[in-house]
């Protein structure tokens, strides 16, 4: 097996990246530039570990992807990040947190990952972007996680005038009648915070039984402006005049027949999909898809390879805890490199 020395640090796509070079007995060794961090994923998670990771001297490079910025770029109004308290634009916050972190020295590369090895024991780990592969000591993995769709007529294109993912990009539904599609606890917390404030909640699910807690099924069917139309599908989403949602189409899926129930709002809450397919049979994923992380950290059980923001978080999913996420990943990376380099240093002389 290869054993890997470092031979010196020098200039890669304009940052500090060491060349390593395997010893290969009776052959000339091969050099490969090889970055100290490299971050996949440029949301709130990513930006934060380049960030964090800049400030320690790494240098980091964020493979931002091409739909960089994450999820914020479509909430028009992040109302519950701290620091502004008048609300700020998504993408207004994002552009702010990818501008901290080249102020410190972070290179950005606006390509997807689309592969990656997990090198063996201590030897470096590839990321393929833009046609090329590069070399890296420590990946953090902070590609996110995408609102699963329904597919209907109306969905896309009434995004953000009626229809929305989750009330955390609801803009109010004060006083309005409401849909929320789903039967899980996703769907019913949904729900029930609207129906604190709108004038009536309809919960519409594909079947009769709910995956939803038991508690929460409960708080649900007492709450008096909450009503059942079960089982039913949405066909399609329907503007009005005024080109917001007016209307939700309706299947029943035991009679066939077709209805509407008039909504200014509704929200599509049947989960999310993290974006782990690169990472499948690499680290540990639970069914959902989501990386296993070792508890308390940022660590995948690969040396080397951390997992930050929605792509490991199946509970908290806000811009906030995504940063706090990609903080910790690179602070997890950042001592995993000083351990390993305190490993690799010669003995010191008792002289
Ligand atoms: C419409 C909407 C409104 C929201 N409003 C709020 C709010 O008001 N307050 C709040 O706290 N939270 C809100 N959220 C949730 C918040 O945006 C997420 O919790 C947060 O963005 C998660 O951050 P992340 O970095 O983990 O993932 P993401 O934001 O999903 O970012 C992941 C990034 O990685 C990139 N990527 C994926 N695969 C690759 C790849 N192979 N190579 C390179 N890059 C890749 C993606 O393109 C993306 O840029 C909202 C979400 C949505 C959808």
């Amino acid at each position: 097996m290869h054993r890997l020395r470092r031979i010196l640090t020098t200039a890669f796509l304009g940052g500090a990246v060491a060349l390593w070079a395997p010893e290969t007995p009776g052959g000339p060794a091969l050099r490969e530039p090889v970055e100290q961090v490299i971050v996949v994923g440029g949301g709130p998670a990513g930006y934060t570990a380049g960030l964090f990771a800049a400030r320690a001297g790494l240098e980091p490079l964020v493979i931002e992807g091409a739909d960089r910025g994450g999820q914020p770029m479509e909430a028009p109004r992040v109302e519950n990040y701290p620091g502004h308290p008048d609300g700020v634009a998504g993408p207004v916050l994002m552009a702010a947190f990818r501008r901290q972190a080249e102020r410190f020295g972070a290179r950005f590369l606006a390509q997807d990952a689309t592969a990656l090895q997990a090198g063996a024991a201590g030897s470096p780990h590839r990321v393929t972007a833009g046609g090329r592969t590069l070399a890296a000591r420590t990946v953090i993995l902070a590609m996110g996680a995408r609102s699963r769709r329904l597919g209907v007529p109306g969905e896309t294109e009434l995004a953000g005038r009626g229809v929305a993912f989750s009330t955390r990009d609801a803009q109010g539904f004060k006083d309005q009648d409401v849909v929320v599609v789903g039967g899980g606890d996703a769907a019913l917390e949904e729900a029930l915070a609207l129906a604190r404030s709108a004038a009536r909640v309809t919960v519409v699910h594909r079947r009769t039984t709910f995956r939803a807690s038991r508690i929460l099924l409960d708080r649900a069917r007492a709450a008096p402006n909450l009503r059942w139309r079960v089982p039913c599908a949405v066909q399609a989403f329907q503007a009005g005049p005024g080109g917001g949602l007016a209307k939700v189409v309706l299947r029943d899926l035991v009679t066939g027949e077709t209805g509407e129930v008039a909504a200014q709002g509704a929200v599509v809450a049947i989960g999310q999909t993290p974006r782990s397919e690169l990472l499948r049979g690499i680290v540990r994923l639970d069914a959902q898809g989501y990386v296993l992380t070792e508890p308390g950290s940022t660590r995948t059980g690969i040396p080397g390879l951390f997992a930050a923001g929605e792509l490991a978080d199946r509970t908290y999913r806000q811009t906030v805890t995504a940063a706090s996420y990609g903080c910790m990943a690179a602070m997890d990376a950042e001592r995993y490199l000083a351990e390993a380099d305190a490993a690799a240093a010669p003995p010191r002389s008792k002289l």
